[in-house]
């Protein structure tokens, strides 16, 4: 346990990134998944990351980067949408377990963020609480649009730098931490089909990190 609470946020964001690279590679090691990690953690859990993650079925944080019992607190929701159950998880995670980074997982082909660009374009809401989420997912899509991005994977990324910001400028405690250099928070963009995550948002990092199996973002136009 007291190895795992010395990790700085680079080394946190490392061990992600070496589970992904195992998961795209398919060279997974399921690390920490039997009956001894079990035990041992029972009495007291120590994850790594905050992973705060869209609810899609098909972005199963220990498993896109190769993790096991005890080593992500995750809180997920569809679109990666927030409210205070939301941002006081990830405080929680923070500031009472200790974890030295914050990760908001998007993805490509977002429902989340196809169905609010859906209302946006014509002007229905959808029914129910469904609503909710695509409210919340509005004003990233707006700030898409205002920078000029209209690519649906553009969309995306905005969507998380976003979130990423609003989680830093909601939060006072994860504003506390990364003044203090005890946490990182960053957004990552995964994508379904070649189960790569890039990097697209960053506070407290400050390291130059390669994004494995994707090449550099194209640049965007002026
Ligand atoms: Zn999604």
């Amino acid at each position: 346990m007291t190895e795992i609470r010395a990790l700085t946020p680079g080394d946190a964001f490392a061990m992600l990134l070496a589970g992904n690279e195992r998961f795209i590679t398919g060279r997974t090691q399921h690390p920490n998944q039997d009956a001894v990690r079990r035990a041992e953690i029972a009495p007291l859990q120590s994850p790594f990351a905050v992973l705060f993650g869209c609810s899609d079925s098909r972005l199963a944080a220990e498993i896109i980067f190769d993790r096991g019992l005890g080593d992500l607190f995750v809180v997920r929701t569809a679109g990666h949408v927030m409210g205070p159950e939301v941002l006081g998880s990830i405080e929680y995670g923070v500031s009472v377990l200790g974890c030295p980074l914050v990760v908001v997982l998007g993805h490509d082909s977002c429902g989340a963020v196809a169905a609010t660009c859906a209302a946006l374009e014509e002007g229905l809401a959808p029914t129910g609480y469904v609503r909710d989420v695509v409210e919340r997912v509005t004003p990233s899509v707006l700030a898409a649009r205002a920078a000029g991005l209209t690519r649906p994977d553009e969309i995306v990324d905005e969507h998380i730098r976003n979130t990423v910001d609003l989680l830093v400028d909601r939060s006072r405690v994860l504003a506390d931490s990364l003044a203090a250099g005890r946490v990182a928070v960053v957004g990552l963009s995964y994508r379904l089909a070649e189960g790569t995550a890039r990097l697209v948002a960053d506070h407290g990092l400050g390291v130059p990190v390669r994004t494995p199996g994707v090449e550099e973002e194209p640049a965007r136009p002026a």
